[in-house]
């Protein structure tokens, strides 16, 4: 693996510097520099480019079970150093050392799953006693990822792919590259033959056209921003590559009045301010019904309140910094905005007055509709909670966003439940729990949330073509 602080390209299985220098790695915690990474020249990704390609024909051929192998026991190398891993990310990320243990934890599970499942996948579909689809890999992927959850992100994203027959360029986040690099050693490692994975870091809108331009790579995959997705797939649309693109979500819950309150809060407070919020599935807009309103606003204030803020090294700390100076400026932007527009500040809605990107988790009430905490993603710990009168009204304002990625619902009815699954436009509803999508299903937003699966079966589909073959039984001369 490439010297620990000083992160490096990975390319035709081989580490090396970038043609562009070197970007520097800023700590959330302190707001100075403390390691670097490499910045790929257009050298660099023509060589990763034909590397990908050279390296396609045989990693396609190869069996699903063996490349299913290699997945796992890259699993089982990134398990040994899970420890350094999860210190290196917490440290670039700002994440708690048990959080980022957490995520290297799913990624490990995202690799073997996809492992374990390759040569299902990978198998011929009948379509009665004549025709079959057979699944074939679509070609080189160019994969970006973000800094918030780079390791089961990388992880998802590079184990589908491969197991779906797919070499891969991957673009790690520059503000955390420690979680590509520990990934792809570990794929290397495990004996994936040279040109499958590349790694690259560097200017990301240079790197995404200059990929793109290429017709050697067939399939975009891109978690972000819905701005950049946009930007992407309009690239993707000149050589029509394939794209999934996970991108933004401003995900309501609705706690209604038969609602274990306790239960609800806890769990909302729990899955919010881990990764200090910025979480594209992180609640961000709580309905609560009328009658158990107040009394769920004070028990979710005094939740957020007893949050132990601090250095993300610290084993007593709970939720550390945010990733970024970008994600204080647009936080401090949004509770100006709703604040000046009459909104309630019930605790928190200020940086923290020490060094590092710190915000307290933030609750505002009464906030006004036109208000932009209402229709930008917030992507940090604050959260509005609001009144509803009905299920229809909450139901309303739920789906009255641009998003439609994750949505929550807390209710001990059955029948609110249906109503409620069925009414919400999103990617997913989840009643009576929040937590991260699981490695077996499939993730995947409606609206400006994206489009295209992550995770599970249709993950591994979003790298293939299902080719249909017809006349298995027709007469041969
Ligand atoms: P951003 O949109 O500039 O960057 C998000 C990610 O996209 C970064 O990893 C960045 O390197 C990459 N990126 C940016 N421009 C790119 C380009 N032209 N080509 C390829 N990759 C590019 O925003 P940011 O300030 O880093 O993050 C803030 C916003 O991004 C948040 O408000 C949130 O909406 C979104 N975001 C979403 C997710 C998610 O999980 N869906 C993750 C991270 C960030």
């Amino acid at each position: 693996m490439s010297d620990a602080k000083r992160y490096e390209l990975f390319i035709d299985g081989a580490w090396r510097p970038g043609g562009k220098g070197e970007i520097p790695v800023i700590s959330p915690a302190t707001e100075r520099a403390f390691s670097s990474v490499a910045s790929a020249s257009s050298r660099d990704l023509d060589d990763a480019l034909a590397a990908a390609e050279r390296s396609r024909p045989a990693w396609a051929a190869m069996s699903a079970r063996e490349r299913g192998v290699i997945l796992i026991s890259a699993a089982k190398i990134l398990a040994k150093r899970i420890d350094t891993a999860a210190k290196a990310l917490s440290a670039e990320q700002g994440k708690t050392i048990a959080e980022a243990t957490g995520e290297y934890r799913r990624a490990l599970e995202m690799l073997e799953w996809n492992g374990a499942h390759a040569e299902e996948l990978c198998a011929s579909l009948p379509m009665g006693a004549d025709r079959v689809l057979v699944p074939e890999p679509l070609g080189v992927v160019a994969a970006f990822t973000p800094w918030n959850y780079p390791a089961v992100l990388n992880a998802r994203k590079l184990g589908a792919a491969l197991a779906a027959g797919c070499p891969v360029i991957l673009k790690g986040a520059e503000e955390t590259p420690s979680a590509s690099v520990f990934v792809i050693a570990a794929l290397s490692e495990a004996g994936i033959p040279a040109g499958v994975v590349n790694l690259v870091f560097g200017e990301p809108a240079d790197i995404s056209k200059h990929l793109l331009k290429s017709p050697i790579v067939r399939t975009l995959s891109f978690t972000g921003s819905t701005a950049v997705g946009k930007q992407l797939a309009k690239l993707a649309a000149e050589n029509l590559q394939r794209c999934v693109l996970e991108l933004g979500g401003h995900c309501p819950v609705i706690v209604c009045e038969d609602a274990d309150l306790e239960t609800a809060a806890k769990a909302i407070a729990d899955y919010k301010f881990e990764c200090a919020g910025q979480s594209c599935n992180a609640p961000s807009r709580i309905l609560v019904a009328r009658p158990v309103y107040h009394q769920f606003v004070s028990r979710m204030a005094n939740l957020a309140k007893a949050i132990r803020i601090g250095a993300p090294d610290d084993p007593a700390t709970e939720m550390g910094p945010m990733a970024n100076g970008r994600r204080i400026e647009a936080l401090q932007r949004l509770t100006e905005d709703a604040v000046e527009r009459g909104a309630r500040l019930e605790i928190g809605g200020r940086r923290l007055d020490r060094p590092g990107f710190y915000w307290p988790p933030t609750i505002l009430t009464d906030v006004p509709s036109g208000s932009a905490i209402l229709r930008e993603e917030p992507f940090g710990p604050i959260l509005t909670i609001s009144p509803f009168d009905s299920i229809e009204e909450a139901i309303e304002e739920a789906n009255d966003t641009d998003y439609g990625l994750a949505s929550y619902v807390f209710t001990s009815s059955a029948e609110t439940k249906r109503v409620l699954a069925s009414g919400l436009s999103a990617g997913a509803v989840s009643v009576n729990f929040l937590k991260g999508v699981a490695a077996d299903a499939p993730h995947s937003g409606i609206k400006q949330s994206g489009y295209g699966y992550e995770g599970g079966e249709q993950g591994v589909r979003s790298f293939q073509n299902l080719k249909l073959v017809n006349g298995l039984n027709s007469l041969e001369e």
